[in-house]
C-alpha cells in the first residue's frame, strides 16, 4: 500500500485498524451496492496548458451509500482489489463511463476522451475484448475512451502486458500510465509501453514549486515523457505557481481542482456549457 499515496492511509485503516468482521462488511456492503445501482461516477475534466481547452475527462467511482453517504473510493477500491471484487466494479465502471460518453458524442460536443481507471486485476487477456464489445454496443467511436493503469499492472510478466496493451491500442483506445514515479517499474520498460500520456503523481506536484526535489522529478518525468513521444499530464494542480512551473518546464496537461474537482455528471455538463472551453 506504500506506493501509492492516495492508497496509504485506506490500506493502513483496513491492515490494521478493522478487523476481519469490518472487511466483511464492506465486502457483503459492495456487493450490494453494486446489484443496487449504488455506485456512480464523478467527472473530473483535464485541460491542456497551452490552449486553456477541456481535452479530456477522468471518470472516478464513489460509493452512495444509503446510511454513511457518499464513500470515496479510498475505502472500498483496495479492499476491492485483495476480494477481486474490483473486477465486477471495473465492468460496471467500464460500462458506465461509455454510457455516459456516448450521450457525450450523441449530443455532439467535440471529442475528448473520458479515462477509466484499470486495476492490476482487470488487466487480463480479456480486457480488450470486453473494451471492444463495449465500445460496440454503445456506439462509442474510441478516440472517447481512455484507460488509465498504474505501474503495479506493468509489474509482471512484461511481454504479456505488451500484448494486450497493443490490442487496446489496435482499439483506438489510449492507455495513460498513471501514478507515475510511485510504482517499481524502470525506465528500461517505460520505452517499450506503447502508451499515450504519462501522469505525473500528485505526491510531486504537491512539492511544486518549494520542495526542490518534487520539481526536479517532475521536470524529468515531464522531460522524459515528451522525449519517448508521450503527452505528459500532471495530477493534483491546485495552485497557479504549479501551473506556471508545469507550463515552463513543458507539460501539456493538468487536472486538479484549480481548474475543477471531480463532479457529478450533470454538474460537469454544466461546466462544460459554461466556463469551459471545448
Ligand atoms: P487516482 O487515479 O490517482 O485519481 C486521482 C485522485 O486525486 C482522485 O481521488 C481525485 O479526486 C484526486 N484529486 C484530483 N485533483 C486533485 C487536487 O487538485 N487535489 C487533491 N488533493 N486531490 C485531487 P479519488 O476520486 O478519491 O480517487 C482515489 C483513487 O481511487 C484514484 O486515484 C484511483 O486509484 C482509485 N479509483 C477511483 N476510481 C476508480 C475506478 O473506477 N477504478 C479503479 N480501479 N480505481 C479507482
Ligand atoms: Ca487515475
Ligand atoms: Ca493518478
Ligand atoms: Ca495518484
Amino acid at each position: 500500500g506504500h506506493a501509492d499515496p492516495d492508497h496509504s492511509v485506506a490500506f493502513y485503516s483496513l491492515d490494521m485498524n478493522q478487523g476481519m468482521h469490518e472487511r466483511m462488511r464492506i465486502e457483503s456492503g459492495l456487493r450490494h451496492a453494486l446489484g443496487h445501482g449504488e455506485l456512480l461516477l464523478y467527472y473530473q475534466p483535464k485541460f491542456e496548458i497551452g490552449s486553456d481547452r477541456i481535452v479530456g475527462a477522468e471518470a472516478l467511482v464513489r460509493w452512495l451509500h444509503p446510511e454513511r453517504g457518499l464513500v470515496p473510493p479510498s475505502e472500498f477500491i483496495p479492499l476491492a482489489e485483495t476480494t477481486g471484487l474490483i473486477v465486477q466494479v471495473g465492468e460496471w465502471v467500464l460500462e458506465q463511463a461509455c454510457a455516459q460518453a456516448a450521450v457525450w458524442q450523441r449530443a455532439g460536443l467535440r471529442p475528448f476522451r473520458l479515462a477509466v481507471n484499470v486495476s492490476a486485476r482487470e488487466f487480463t487477456e480479456s480486457l480488450p475484448t470486453r473494451v471492444a464489445a463495449t465500445l460496440e454496443r454503445y456506439e462509442l467511436d474510441p478516440c472517447w475512451l481512455e484507460l488509465e493503469i498504474t505501474e503495479s499492472t506493468l509489474m509482471h510478466d512484461i511481454d504479456r502486458v505488451i500484448g494486450i496493451m497493443d490490442r487496446i491500442n489496435a482499439l483506438g483506445v489510449a492507455l495513460s500510465l498513471d501514478d507515475f514515479g510511485t510504482g517499481y517499474s524502470s525506465l528500461s520498460y517505460l520505452k517499450r509501453f506503447p502508451i499515450h500520456t504519462l501522469k505525473i503523481d500528485r505526491s510531486f506536484t504537491t512539492g511544486i514549486p518549494l520542495d526542490a526535489s518534487d520539481c526536479a522529478i517532475a521536470s524529468t518525468i515531464i522531460s522524459i515523457g515528451r522525449q519517448l513521444g508521450h503527452r505528459v499530464i500532471a495530477e493534483g494542480v491546485e495552485t497557479l505557481d504549479q501551473l506556471s512551473f508545469l507550463r515552463d518546464s513543458g507539460c501539456d496537461e493538468v487536472q486538479g481542482y484549480l481548474y475543477a474537482a471531480p463532479l457529478p455528471a450533470a454538474r460537469f455538463e454544466q461546466g462544460l456549457r459554461d466556463n469551459w472551453l471545448l
